[in-house]
């Protein structure tokens, strides 16, 4: 039978993801498969949660990987901590704001929205104006808006949130363990990130973690999870205690892959970690200036793992995406909503952010752009 995996060749990820994945997580991820109640996948459950509170600097014993992709962690956090009629403000300034106010919006809640300038950071000033006016329970915001490059002022955001009482729920999708993301620190509630941004594993769970706060709020809900496959309170049976529950068969080998790739992060360290996407960011920028290329957003708040360029005038985006694909082995993004046609997205994350692949990509789009 014609097998289409046989001819598939490896593509150099400068896209918004999914990353390049290092060869020791391919190799995690052919292990073989034990059983979900294994006392030895256990013992690598345990690693995961240890590694997912350094990674994102918690405390917090609901700390997990999800089944499912970074949206699946979105849902869970709204699921278990929003209630019908509960008021909700999600701040909005790219796709995943919207999507966040469209899942709150499903569950019946009263969402609010305090929209800027996609390309432009939250404005702290006209949230706190906002906050001023109305009692929330819950406050969401997306720290690195993937469709964009905007970096959010989270920690400041939090710092208005906090005395507020509203629960703070994070989005750390693209940003966790490519930037500092520091959870206890900044009085996180609720936060999901994914596993094919800079964690560099392939797509499939999404590491979500609460807070005592958020664990109290979900426990004593009026009303039951709107959400069998995502209620944490009858997951964490399986993630905690001497002795695990069944509620659904883990994806065993995406878990190894995802205790794999933490490894890699823990071992090179977060620190030296950041400064890789720092440093091929800056290489990025400088050599796309060279090309006579202009980045979208304002260098204070650009994100190193997601470089939104303007398209220069006249180029056929497309079709420069296209080649650089068919000829060169390079995936990069294109915009999305109002920026489809006007930027691309290149991203720098996890074990893509190498120089290497930041020289590779110049060479590519010089001789494609004909320059
Ligand atoms: N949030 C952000 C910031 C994202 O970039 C993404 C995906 O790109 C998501 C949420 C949704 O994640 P997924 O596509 O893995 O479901």
């Amino acid at each position: 039978m014609n097998n289409r995996l046989e001819s598939l060749s490896e593509i150099l990820l400068m896209g918004p993801g999914p990353s390049c994945v290092p060869p020791s997580v391919y190799e995690a991820l052919a292990k073989p498969t034990i059983g979900h109640l294994d006392p030895t996948f256990i013992a690598i459950m345990d690693d995961i949660k240890g590694r997912l509170q350094n990674v994102m600097k918690t405390e917090n014993r609901m700390t997990l990987p999800v089944s499912g992709t970074g949206s699946a962690g979105m849902e869970t956090c709204f699921v278990n901590l929003v209630e019908p009629g509960d008021a909700v403000l999600v701040l909005i300034n790219g796709v995943f704001g919207m999507r966040m106010a469209d899942v709150a919006t499903r569950l019946g809640a009263d969402v609010d929205t305090l929209a800027f300038d996609w390309g432009s950071p939250v404005v702290p000033e006209q949230l706190q104006a906002t906050l001023d006016g109305k009692k929330y329970d819950m406050v969401a915001v997306v720290h690195a808006e993937t469709s964009t490059g905007v970096c959010n002022p989270v920690e400041e955001i939090a710092a208005q949130v906090k005395p507020t009482g509203a629960l703070f729920l994070l989005d750390a999708v693209t940003s966790l363990g490519g930037i500092p993301v520091d959870a206890d620190a900044w009085g996180v509630d609720a936060m999901y990130s994914g596993t094919q941004k800079c964690l560099s594993c392939p797509p499939g769970l999404s590491p979500v973690t609460f807070s005592d706060r958020a664990v109290d709020k979900m426990m004593n809900r009026k009303t039951k999870v709107p959400n069998w496959y995502l209620d944490l309170s009858m997951i964490v049976a399986y993630w905690e205690g001497s002795q695990r529950a069944y509620h659904h068969t883990a994806p065993i080998n995406m878990l190894y892959g995802l205790y794999q790739a933490l490894g890699l992060v823990l071992d090179e360290g977060l620190e030296a970690v950041f400064d890789r996407h720092r440093q091929s960011h800056e290489a990025l920028v400088q050599a796309l200036g060279s090309l006579g290329m202009e980045m979208l957003v304002a260098p204070k708040f650009r994100l190193p793992m997601l470089n939104a360029v303007k398209i220069p005038h006249g180029v056929d985006e497309a079709s420069v995406r296209q080649k650089l694909l068919q000829d060169h082995g390079i995936e990069i993004g294109a915009g999305l909503g109002p920026l489809a046609g006007k930027i691309w997205r290149i991203g720098l994350m996890g074990h893509t952010a190498r120089k290497e692949n930041v020289d590779r990509l110049i060479d590519a789009l010089a001789s494609v752009c004909g320059k």
